[in-house]
Order: structure tokens, then C-alpha cells, then sequence
């Protein structure tokens, strides 16, 4: 289940060779990733520097850059990943279900997030289940390394989807 769109979830870190390990006794990176809530959206640069910008002062404290990423990616929550639930029923989505429904939706580089759920049929989008903690699909990103804070409050993500021309989401990355 560790494919090439993640490393899966943390429990899996250890089967792969060496270097997956050193990432795991080194000293802990957060990361706060904020993403369009549309996979494929992206901003033009005027829009994107001014949502940086915003997001500068909203995480002074914190490293913040763009990212932008040449197809749809997958922007994980890294240790924070808990469980993925199904949007419709709520049910609990096993791991491996999960994993083959994002190695199979991967094969087109995450053009066609399209999936059916397990517990209900529901048809939805990989991007549209509920990840605990939050994850999403994004080709455009706001990173912020250590930002020193927590979450952003719904205004200040309004600030940033004002800024930036497009509804937001955001993710807590532990690493
Ligand atoms: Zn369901």
C-alpha cells in the first residue's frame, strides 16, 4: 500500500529501507499545507503571492512558501493520519481498500479521484472522504514549516480563500 502517492499510513514507514527510517527518529516537522478545495485548481501567481502574503502574517512565526506541483498530489497529514471515513454513512474505510482505491485512481495521476465505497456504494471522490486528521488533493499549495500555531480559525481561512480567489482547506502534516 506504500505507492508512489504517499507513504501510506505511519504504520507501514518501517518496511521500506533505510532512509524511511532516518526520517523517523528525526527531530519532528509540522507542517500547516493549505490547498484549494478543487484538486485541479490553481492560481495565477498575482493571486497566489497575495494569499502567501496573507498567510505570512497570519503564521509570522513560521517558514511559508508556495508549492506547486505539476499534477494532482496528494497532500497527506503524515503521523496525524488516524482513519479515512466514508462521507455518506460515516463508516470507518479499511486501510487496504483505501490504499488499492488510491493506487488505482494514481494510475492516471489523480486525474479521476471517482471511487464507490465498501460500506454503502456511495459514489464519491477520494478527495470528499473524511480524513482524520484532514487530507486533500491539491496541485497548488500554501506550506507553512513550524508554524508555531495551531489551526487556522474559520476567518482567517476566509481571509485566505479571499486572497487567493478560491475556498480553501487546510491540513496539519506531523512528520
Ligand atoms: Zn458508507
Amino acid at each position: 500500500m506504500s505507492g508512489r502517492w504517499s507513504g501510506g499510513p505511519p504504520t507501514n514507514i518501517c518496511l521500506t529501507p533505510a532512509t524511511s527510517c532516518w526520517k523517523n527518529v528525526r527531530m519532528s516537522d509540522t507542517y500547516l499545507r493549505v490547498i484549494p478545495t478543487v484538486p485541479g485548481w490553481s492560481p495565477e501567481d498575482p493571486r497566489a503571492a497575495a494569499a502567501l502574503r496573507v498567510v505570512q502574517t497570519l503564521c509570522p512565526d513560521g517558514d511559508v512558501e508556495i508549492r506547486r506541483y505539476d499534477e494532482v498530489t496528494f497532500i497527506d497529514q503524515g503521523e496525524n493520519f488516524e482513519d479515512v471515513r466514508c462521507p455518506h454513512c460515516g463508516t470507518a474505510l479499511d486501510n487496504a481498500w483505501w490504499g488499492d482505491a488510491m493506487d488505482h485512481a494514481y494510475q492516471n495521476q489523480f486525474v479521476d479521484l471517482a471511487t464507490v465505497t465498501p460500506c454503502c456504494s456511495a459514489a464519491v471522490s477520494l478527495n470528499e472522504l473524511n480524513y482524520d486528521g484532514p487530507a486533500g488533493f491539491a496541485q497548488f499549495e500554501l506550506s507553512v514549516h513550524d508554524p508555531n500555531r495551531g489551526w487556522l480559525s474559520d476567518k482567517e481561512i476566509a481571509q485566505v480563500a479571499d486572497a487567493l480567489g478560491h475556498p480553501v482547506r487546510q491540513i496539519l502534516c506531523h512528520l
